[in-house]
């Protein structure tokens, strides 16, 4: 496989982004950009919405604590709504918040008519049940599709609303013309919010899936035969440039901050893109595709209440 010789993508994408290649040669999988084209269709959709039901689709984000990086995600999420046309109701929560309190604010949010969507944002305080709190989220107003009925659906290759990241990641695929079909896939990672849910998406879209943790008796040869790999580890340039099959394409889903502050991601990039075909920056590539498609989910959740489309 390379990017000279393939197929396209299914589903309703915009046209092909330019190719950009890296030092290395690979095709730059450009997130930042891709992610900018989604929100401006969603935006769209948002309007459409507006216009049809007289108020903005509604996304509550709930925060639970002051988690540094949860705050610059919760920030970013909330910015990018607004800027979407959506409409945002932020809840702060001390980090000293009881169990007993979020589920009461879970509650109320699931009836509330003016939110679509809602997003817990995780990791939650120590003692608090995060499966019990996001258990308690309507899977209609699911919009990280963390709810195992949403789960449940995208095993049962009936996708509603369908995790964030692994979502970025067939989306980006499919806007560079990544055919996926048949493709050697493996993730290395079998988190509940990435790795499974990338594997199941990969299988949606008919790849031959190889999911690895720390489990798997030989990772370096689950990586070289894979002709696309995900990884999200979340260790700092854990899969070594050299373990990637030439041509592959490589999505790095890792953010791993260095000593000296740099944002890094699981694949040691510079080597990787030397062999890769295709392959994600990070920064740059599934970060901002992970809140595009969190938008795009927003508005999907308030067209599948409103039982309309925009
Ligand atoms: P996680 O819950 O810690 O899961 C890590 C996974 O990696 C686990 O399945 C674990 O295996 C596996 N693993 C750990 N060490 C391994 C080893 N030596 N060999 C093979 N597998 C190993 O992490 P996560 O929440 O999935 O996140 C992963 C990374 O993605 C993090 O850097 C996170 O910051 C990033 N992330 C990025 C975005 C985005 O928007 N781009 C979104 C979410 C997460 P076991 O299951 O056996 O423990």
């Amino acid at each position: 496989m390379s990017p000279a010789n393939t197929g396209s993508g299914a589903g309703t994408t915009l046209s092909a982004p330019a190719a950009v290649r890296t030092a290395g040669g690979a095709v730059l999988l450009d997130g930042k950009m891709v992610a900018a084209r989604v929100r401006a269709a969603v935006a769209a959709r948002a309007a459409a919405f507006a216009a049809r039901h007289g108020r903005r689709p509604g996304l509550a984000v709930v925060q639970v604590g002051h988690d540094a990086a949860s705050g610059v995600y919760v920030r970013n999420k909330r910015k990018s709504s607004l800027e979407a046309g959506i409409e945002s109701f932020a809840h702060d929560l001390p980090a000293d918040t009881g169990e007993a309190q979020i589920l009461a604010l879970v509650h109320a949010l699931n009836h509330d008519q003016r939110v679509d969507g809602i997003l817990v944002q995780l990791p939650l305080p120590a003692g608090v049940d995060t499966h019990r709190v996001m258990d308690a989220v309507d899977p209609a107003k699911d919009v990280d599709g963390f709810h195992p009925v949403n789960t449940g659906l995208l095993a049962q290759k009936r996708p509603r609303l369908r995790p964030c990241t692994p979502f970025g990641v067939i989306r980006l695929a499919q806007e560079y013309g990544i055919a996926l079909v048949g493709l050697r896939a493996t993730v290395v990672g079998a988190s509940n919010i990435v790795g499974r849910p990338m594997a199941l998406e990969l299988l949606l879209a008919r790849a031959t899936v190889t999911v690895c943790h720390t489990g798997t008796r030989d990772l370096r040869a689950e990586v070289e035969r894979a002709e696309l790999l995900v990884a999200a580890v979340g260790r700092a340039g854990f899969i070594p440039g050299d373990w990637i099959r030439p041509g592959a394409a490589v999505f790095d889903v890792g953010i791993n901050r260095t000593a000296s502050g740099k944002l890094v991601g699981d694949v040691e990039y510079a080597r990787a893109a030397e062999r890769a075909g295709w392959i994600t920056p990070v920064p740059g590539g599934l970060g901002p595709m992970t809140i595009a498609m969190l938008l795009s989910n927003a508005v999907d959740a308030a067209c599948l209440r409103m039982g309309t489309r925009a």
